[in-house]
């Protein structure tokens, strides 16, 4: 079961109806505090939590919940500054999605946090390199690697996928959503950002390009 925590009711209709088509159990609130309460009498498997919400806001709901539970949740809102994002991920949120959204995206960031939840997977790691997925970090011989969330989204994708050839469409598809179909060049393009950022500064081999097929991180 999914909480959809949104007090618009135009998106929360939306949301709940694509995620029903996909074959998930939703619930919605629309009242923060109502929210608060039913996260912590539920076991819902995800929550997607708007920020500017009646009752109690979503940074109130989300640093309430983390007292008590570690339910994932992905932070749905209008607000796109930076300190609503950095706040959001400091009180425990799992990921952090802006409106207006692709709803394929939405639902691709939910598979991959349902899966990761279920597989109880914490942090994932190729050499020196460790990505801590609950702090958001990413970490290389123990020298912080600042990344933008894009390059930190396609990093976990590709070490998700860790000896397994992806091929650009693919990955267009898990870490952008379908909204880009067909500009695979944006993939290659964040490739080559990761190695300027990881590879060109501790000299090592990340990720490979395979000729005609994509890109691997070596097992
Ligand atoms: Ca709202």
């Amino acid at each position: 079961m999914i909480l959809i925590v949104e007090d618009e009711i135009k998106i929360a209709r939306f949301v709940q109806l694509e995620l029903e088509h996909e074959g998930y159990e939703v619930k919605h609130v629309a009242d923060g505090g109502e929210a608060l309460t039913s996260a912590l009498e539920n076991e819902y498997e995800l929550i997607i939590l708007d920020l500017m919400l009646p009752g109690m806001s979503g940074t109130e709901v989300l640093r309430n919940l983390r007292k008590f539970k570690d339910t994932p949740v992905i932070i749905l809102t209008a607000r796109d500054r930076l300190i609503d994002k950095v706040e959001g991920l400091d009180f425990g949120a799992n990921d952090y999605m802006t409106k207006p959204f692709a709803i394929e995206e939405l639902l691709a960031r939910i598979r991959v946090h349902l899966k990761r939840s279920k597989e109880g997977v914490k942090r994932m790691s190729y050499g020196k390199l460790v990505v801590d997925l609950s702090a958001h970090s990413v970490t290389y011989d123990g020298v912080s690697v600042e990344l933008t969330k894009k390059e930190y989204d396609l990093l976990v994708y590709l070490l998700d996928h860790k000896g397994e050839v992806v091929s650009r469409e693919q990955t267009l598809e898990a870490v952008w959503g379908f909204d880009f179909y067909g500009n695979t060049n944006v993939v290659d393009v964040y490739v080559r950002y990761l190695r300027s950022k990881i590879d060109d500064v501790f000299d090592i081999k990340l990720v490979q390009t395979v000729r005609g097929a994509g890109y691997v991180i070596k097992a």
